[in-house]
């Protein structure tokens, strides 16, 4: 699938048109899976775009490279200023998908990668709608585990971590199913291949706490607190497998998922097969803070002109 990628990029600092922003062969993440990225989603309400969680995902994006020592050689500032300076410089006037990145450039076959490597970075754009059918998704457990901090930090928004979550994704299709749900180490729920997990049981969520080598997402991070608004009872902790069939209700939460709900677990109808209760409210939720209808939290979105 080819990204209908928007006319300009943001490229170290400058924005030139797409087909010119390239890289040589030997560049180090190509080969090692040096890279950084975030994910960002930006919501046009009919009056502005609004950018979702800005502020939070520039900290997580320079945070990831700092497990690495790899630098991210430029202010938050900057790199705030360029995420909206691209869908301004683009025009945007619809949802889109903001992927801002930065890599290991040219730095040989070197493996003592220090906060010296040198490193590129870029930003591009599309217009992006939902990912997933929001009526409702089948999922699975695969057999591949999710990687834990025995090998390499799950927090660290990285190229090479995804490995892990694309060879869940190929089992995941090839079992017949929409989306994969990894396990952890222990055997517990862990997350999906892009997507944190929610479950709902006797009107209380839960969600796998970070130990579970979840990633601390930050659409996870907003569910909690809407939770917190409609009185909902929600705690981070150890999630075991036979939980999900047991689930009253089930969903997934991520920028490119924002709230999307499962309803059938490994051949298992949940709740009774369509959006539950709860699911259907952090939906609602989710879509009035976004469209900037929610004025508690207005400072959670930035707006680009
Ligand atoms: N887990 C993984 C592995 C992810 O890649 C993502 C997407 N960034 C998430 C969870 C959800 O995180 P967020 O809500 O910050 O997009």
């Amino acid at each position: 699938m080819k990204l209908p990628l928007s006319k300009y990029v943001w490229f170290d600092g400058k924005y030139i048109s797409t087909e010119k922003a390239l890289v040589p062969i030997t560049t180090h993440a190509i080969h090692y899976g040096t890279s950084i990225f975030e994910g960002i989603r930006a919501y046009w309400n009919g009056k502005n775009l609004y950018v979702f969680r800005l502020d939070e995902h520039v900290k997580r994006f320079r945070r990831s490279g700092q497990f690495y020592n790899i630098s991210l050689n430029c202010s938050d500032k900057e790199i705030t200023n360029a995420i909206t300076g691209i869908c301004k410089k683009n025009k945007i006037e619809k949802p889109c998908y903001i992927r801002p990145f930065y890599f290991v450039g040219d730095y040989g076959i070197n493996l003592h990668v220090t906060e010296k490597a040198p490193t590129n970075v870029a930003i591009f754009t599309f217009p992006f709608g939902d990912l997933f059918d929001k009526k409702g998704i089948t999922a699975g457990v695969v057999s591949w585990r999710k990687f834990s901090d025995i090998s390499t930090p799950p927090q660290a928004k990285m190229g090479g971590n995804y490995l892990n979550s694309i060879i869940a994704t190929q089992e995941a299709k090839r079992n017949g199913v929409d989306e994969a749900i990894l396990l952890d180490q222990n055997g517990n729920v862990s997350e999906a291949p892009g997507e944190n997990i929610f479950i709902v049981r006797n009107g209380k969520l839960a969600t796998p706490s970070l130990s579970s080598s979840a990633l601390e997402g930050i659409t996870r991070d907003a569910v909690i607190e809407f939770a917190k608004d409609l009185n909902l009872d929600v705690m981070e902790r150890d999630i075991a497998r036979s939980e999900l069939g047991i689930s009253d209700e089930i969903f997934l939460t991520g920028t490119a998922a924002e709230i999307t709900p499962i309803v059938s677990m490994d051949s298992k109808i949940i709740g009774n097969g369509s959006p539950g209760k709860i699911t259907k409210k952090i939906m609602k939720k989710y879509t009035s803070v976004v469209m900037n209808e929610d004025k508690d939290y207005s400072h959670w979105l930035t707006a680009v002109y």
